[in-house]
């Protein structure tokens, strides 16, 4: 075919989409409405995303923006496409256990130096933790300077409280009241086995660095045996990651369709004013922070290093969670950006479960609107406080969607700002989670880039 007659061709189908698109929409259609629109849709993506020869992560993009475009105009019938991105995030969860188990261990008994694995893991939660500090204090001191919490009228407020009280299972429900010490007792699992089927990381990656670093003193020969075993594991994983990223730009558009088609763009609105400051300071802290950083403590250019990341990034704004954007982490990290494996699967898995910058930001940033709403002023030690219970928190928190907003509950509580404001800003929460994703596995990349110069 020509590029002409494809071209027609792909009109001819999205126009055949966009038919079936609204059918599908009038109440009471035809079981085979959306039959049609669902096969018409994806042939039309399929045509679009091969009509020119471009790479995959341009892609992905691709699909990013006509989800957008989707999800306005054709609103909550495009739910219709929603498992196809479920289908595609669920396929990359299911390789991230057998992978950072797989590699870490690798990494680790190969690494036959053990004081050298001391100084990663010492330089690694270093940097995690002070990165994370210096994002709560910039989501804390922008949002004093732009106050957005002031310009909130009454009347929203009370619209806001009530659509929170109708969402379906409440999210405080899920708060975790676990002391600092249950925090740290739990990062040792009791069955190795059972961690790994819950999914616990944290568990999972003590329990694979305790297993690397005994393999270190097993026989030579025996040693080989198993190291070749897992070796061949993680390379099979990482083999199976970029066969399910092939399907990155259709599940990355069924997913930002849904989210815009279920949430509209109403609901920003209203709260444009916080949602633009806690943007904003996820912004600074990218392109202060983390640009300085790879600039200066690291071999790889900032311009190299972002365009490294980009897959990892859409993976992250559009599944919310860094663990589920783990795999793509780790493959951006040593195909693009040449860091070493040992180094990315030790950093990584890590940063995805203790690291947390974009969720610190969003902390701050929250605790201050919510506390100006409520008229309540905080004073130098209550923003102490929140940097403090902040950084702290993002340890216990597993890099999943919405997370963020129990770890708010904590630090709200911890210095008395009433839980309910967090009514105010859920109806815009899905869209900060997104971005705050991307900040987070931005800032592991950084991490495994510093690192990876520091250990030569
Ligand atoms: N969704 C975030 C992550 O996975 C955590 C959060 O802020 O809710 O990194």
């Amino acid at each position: 075919m020509t590029l002409l007659t494809r071209i027609i061709v792909t009109v001819i189908l999205v126009a055949v989409s966009a038919f079936f698109l609204s059918a599908s929409g009038q109440p009471e259609v035809h079981v085979l409405i959306p039959v049609c629109a669902f096969v018409s849709l994806f042939t039309s993506l399929f045509m679009i995303f091969n009509l020119l020869p471009i790479k995959l992560y341009q892609r992905i993009f691709l699909g990013l923006l006509l989800g957008g475009i989707v999800g306005l105009v054709w609103g909550e019938s495009i739910l219709l496409f929603e498992p196809v991105g479920i289908v595609f995030i669920k396929l990359i969860k299911m390789v991230v256990v057998p992978l950072v188990f797989a590699s870490l261990l690798v990494g680790t008994a190969s690494m036959q130096d053990i004081k050298k694995l001391g100084r990663l893991g010492i330089r690694t939660i270093l940097f995690y933790m002070v990165s994370t500090a210096i994002a709560v204090t910039l989501g804390l001191m922008i949002a004093n300077l732009l106050s957005p919490g002031s310009r909130i009228p009454d009347q929203l407020q009370v619209e806001l409280g009530q659509n929170y009280s109708a969402e379906p299972g409440n999210k405080l429900d899920a708060l975790d009241k676990n002391s600092p010490v249950d925090l740290l007792l739990n990062i040792i699992p009791e069955n190795p086995l059972n961690a790994m089927a819950e999914g616990q990381m944290l568990q999972v990656i003590f329990f694979a660095l305790m297993a690397g670093i005994a393999l270190t003193y097993v026989l030579d020969d025996r040693k080989k045996n198993i190291l070749l075993f897992f070796d061949g594991v993680s390379e099979a994983m990482i083999k199976m990651v970029q066969m399910i990223m092939r399907l990155a730009p259709y599940g990355v558009f069924a997913l930002i369709a849904a989210v815009i088609g279920r949430y509209g763009s109403e609901i920003i609105v209203g709260l444009i004013g916080y949602f633009i400051t806690t943007l904003l300071a996820l912004l600074i802290h990218v392109i202060l922070f983390n640009s300085l950083v790879v600039r200066f403590w690291t071999n790889v250019s900032v311009g190299r290093f972002w365009r490294g990341i980009s897959q990892a990034l859409v993976v992250a704004f559009s599944s919310s969670s860094s663990s589920a954007t783990l795999p793509v982490t780790m493959e951006c990290a040593q195909d693009n950006l040449d860091v070493r494996p040992e180094v990315a699967s030790f950093v990584l898995p890590l940063g995805s479960t203790i690291n947390m910058d974009g969720t610190a930001i969003f902390q701050g940033v929250s605790a201050i609107f919510i506390a100006t709403v409520y008229g309540i002023d905080l004073t130098l030690m209550d923003q102490v406080t929140i940097v403090l219970t902040a950084t702290l928190a993002s340890i216990g928190t597993a890099g999943a969607p919405q997370v963020g907003i129990i770890m708010l509950t904590l630090v709200l509580e911890t210095i008395g700002i009433p839980l309910e404001g967090i009514a105010l800003i859920l109806g815009v929460e899905r869209f900060l989670d997104m971005a705050r994703t991307m900040v987070n596995v931005t800032s592991d990349l950084s991490c495994a880039c510093f690192i990876n110069r520091q250990e030569v």
